[in-house]
């Protein structure tokens, strides 16, 4: 048996054993659900906190510490890695078996019941700290001038204190929201904001 022969039959035995230990309800419809992302996962976290979600990413999280903050913080750990989700200590987790974004997305959305904490554009995509709305005239100074005179809301980061306002990529941001969770338009709030 060669070698890459002796991998696959490993990778399928992993497999089973993670489809294996999923429990059946692990993830609860009520609750808006928060992450820990694995270091391959930068792309996705960064739209799950375009839609709205917590998750925490760092390339620099060893192993040991993403299984750590999904356990203390009640995170559930995102990973294309087999190796990682085998072990004891992963409890709550998905197992991201495709490694296209969109595909991704729609997996969590699935599994987790969670396309109604849909809130595009309510968080920091650099620090994942929610925005909050801060009044026009305390940004007058901060803003291009244009911006100033042609938006009427802002969001402040309290994190690394960016502005954010509406603009011209939000209907693009959207579209792709909306192509993976049809029917629920209603859902999208109607002010919101990005990075300038
Ligand atoms: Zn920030």
């Amino acid at each position: 048996m060669g070698n890459s022969e002796t991998r696959r039959k490993a990778a399928s035995l992993r497999n089973k054993q993670i489809r294996a230990k999923i429990p059946v309800s692990a993830y609860s419809a009520g609750e808006r659900p928060r992450f820990v992302a694995d270091c391959m996962l930068g792309k996705l976290a960064k739209w799950l906190r375009i839609a709205g979600f917590d998750v925490l990413y760092s390339n620099r999280f060893s192993d040991d510490e993403l299984i750590a903050l999904s356990n203390s913080e009640g995170r559930i750990l995102l990973s294309l890695d087999s190796r990682l989700l085998v072990r004891k200590a992963v409890t709550n987790f998905i197992y991201m078996e495709s490694r296209d974004l969109q595909d991704q997305i729609r997996q969590i959305l699935d599994c987790t019941h969670a396309r109604k904490f849909l809130s595009p554009l309510s968080r920091c995509l650099e620090c994942n700290e929610p925005l909050t709305d801060v009044p026009p005239e305390s940004v007058h100074n901060r803003v291009p001038a244009y911006v100033f005179k042609t938006q009427s809301h802002f969001k402040l980061c309290p994190g690394c204190r960016k502005i954010f306002w509406s603009g011209s990529h939000r209907s693009s941001i959207f579209r792709v929201l909306e192509s993976l969770s049809p029917g629920e338009r209603s859902g999208f709030p109607t002010s919101t904001h990005e990075k300038h």
